[in-house]
């Protein structure tokens, strides 16, 4: 550290991950050194990946972001899409930090994002680019102490074998296939614990019995379909649910087991068991529940306003701008941040990452168990610290997660 608390390591530049980092340190009252270190990635590269494939050779704009591994390695998912950009692989590697901390992981944060459309690739072609990436940070991954990787969107357990087959070691990819050391449980794990978060915020904070309940949710992939499913079989009234075509409603509840099936085999599920709806009316249902569980930065000053639901509970990283997020609170709405309504996904990633470790077998109810019980307790943090301080939950678990990571600093000597 310099005088001022400055390093010679990157700043985000601006308020990222979901977290003002100057707001919670007045809470915590941190020291300008510490504030300096929070605010600061610890590492991170752009690469031009070049892939070769046979008849052509593709360059891609990759970042790799480690932003914290104060508490551990790294932890975070490897997203392959048409518009990532270093600054968002920042903010998710973010996120995971806070993540990981708030749940008491002993894991850090960080993310790749590669710039490609997925839905362009062969699988070959995907398992020559992750193989090109793991030659770019094979020590890393080989170390098992700064990067341990997982899916994120356009990718999921065949380009972690690709990881596995690369480096040979079970820990160092979490997200595997299920026959090479991947988890039962682990594919619908975010989903089970956004539905418990749900059912969590509906029954204790609420007082509203999950069976009287109506819930919207936006995007019907991994995250929101699961979620619903498991919802679904709570005895909520899942009334609409939509993808990036749109989609449908019943006001007297819709078949999400038949729903479930139907995605698997079709490209939308946009009017099917339902009126059609649109993403922008899906805001304004007349729900206990809105789940946004598809992309980024979709309740904004705009739609925040739209929102009925007393109930926001964040399955997708990052949904609520922060305009979004002031308009929420002002309408007195209770939203459950990201980094405690989706952590279902990381905690049962720390599973398999220790099963790998010691060579232990894992049930799938073992897998559910652990989710409940480690969304079950940070919500008893997050709930005790936003009555403590008088803050939001968002702020709770920021302060709760930024916490962590300061005393590993100190007990490391960092800070
Ligand atoms: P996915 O690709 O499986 O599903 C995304 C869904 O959202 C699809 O139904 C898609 O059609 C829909 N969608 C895309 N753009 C949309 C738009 N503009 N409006 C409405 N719907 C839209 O992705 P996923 O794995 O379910 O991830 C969803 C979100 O959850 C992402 O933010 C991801 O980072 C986050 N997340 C995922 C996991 C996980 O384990 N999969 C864990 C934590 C967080």
């Amino acid at each position: 550290l310099t005088k001022e608390g400055k390093t010679e390591m990157q700043s985000t530049g601006k308020k990222v991950g979901g977290v003002d980092i100057s707001s919670i340190s007045k809470i915590l009252h941190l020291s300008p050194p510490e504030v300096s270190l929070l605010e600061r990635i610890e590492k991170e590269m752009t690469i031009g990946l070049r892939v070769n494939c046979g008849d052509e050779t593709m360059i891609l704009n990759a970042y790799v972001v480690y932003h914290s591994t104060a508490r551990g390695p790294a932890k975070g998912g490897i997203r392959l899409a048409p518009n990532v950009t270093l600054e968002e692989t920042r903010d998710l590697a973010e996120r995971m930090t806070w993540k990981t901390a708030l749940t008491h992981i002993p894991f850090g944060g960080g993310k790749t994002g590669i710039r490609i459309d997925p839905r362009t690739l062969t699988s070959f072609t995907k398992s020559l680019i992750i193989a090109r990436l793991v030659q770019e940070i094979r020590n890393e991954l080989v170390s098992g102490n700064d990067y341990i990787p997982a899916p994120d969107l356009g990718t999921g357990p065949p380009e972690m074998a690709v990881i596995y087959n690369e480096i040979r070691n079970p820990e160092c990819v979490t997200g595997k296939p299920t026959h090479v050391g991947g988890l039962p449980g682990r594919k619908e794990a975010t989903g089970r614990g956004v539905s418990y978060s749900t059912i969590y915020a509906l029954e204790h904070i609420h007082s509203i019995d999950v069976k009287k309940s109506k819930i919207a949710v936006q995007g019907f992939g991994n995250v929101g379909s699961w979620a619903s499913k498991f919802l679904y079989e709570k005895g909520a009234k899942i009334v609409a649910v939509s993808d990036i075509e749109g989609g449908t409603y019943n006001p007297e509840g819709l078949d999400i087991p038949k729903l479930f099936e139907y995605s698997k085999k079709n490209r939308t599920i946009k009017g099917v068991g339902g009126k059609v709806i649109t993403n922008e009316d899906l805001f304004s249902l007349d729900v206990d529940v809105f789940i946004p569980a598809a992309v980024e930065n979709v309740i904004d000053k705009n739609t925040a306003n739209k929102i009925k639901a007393k109930i926001v509970v964040e399955g997708a990283n990052g949904p609520t701008t922060h305009e979004g997020d002031i308009i929420l609170s002002k309408k007195g709405k209770t939203v459950i941040p990201d980094i405690l309504a989706n952590s279902g996904g990381v905690i049962a990633s720390y599973v398999e990452w220790k099963s790998s470790k010691s060579g232990s077998i894992t049930k799938r109810q073992e897998v559910y168990d652990t989710i409940e019980e480690g969304i079950g307790s940070s919500y008893k943090d997050v709930i005790a610290a936003a009555e403590r301080y008088k803050i939001s939950y968002r702020n709770a678990a920021a302060v709760i997660a930024v916490d962590e990571v300061v005393k590993a600093m100190h007990d490391r000597g960092w800070a």
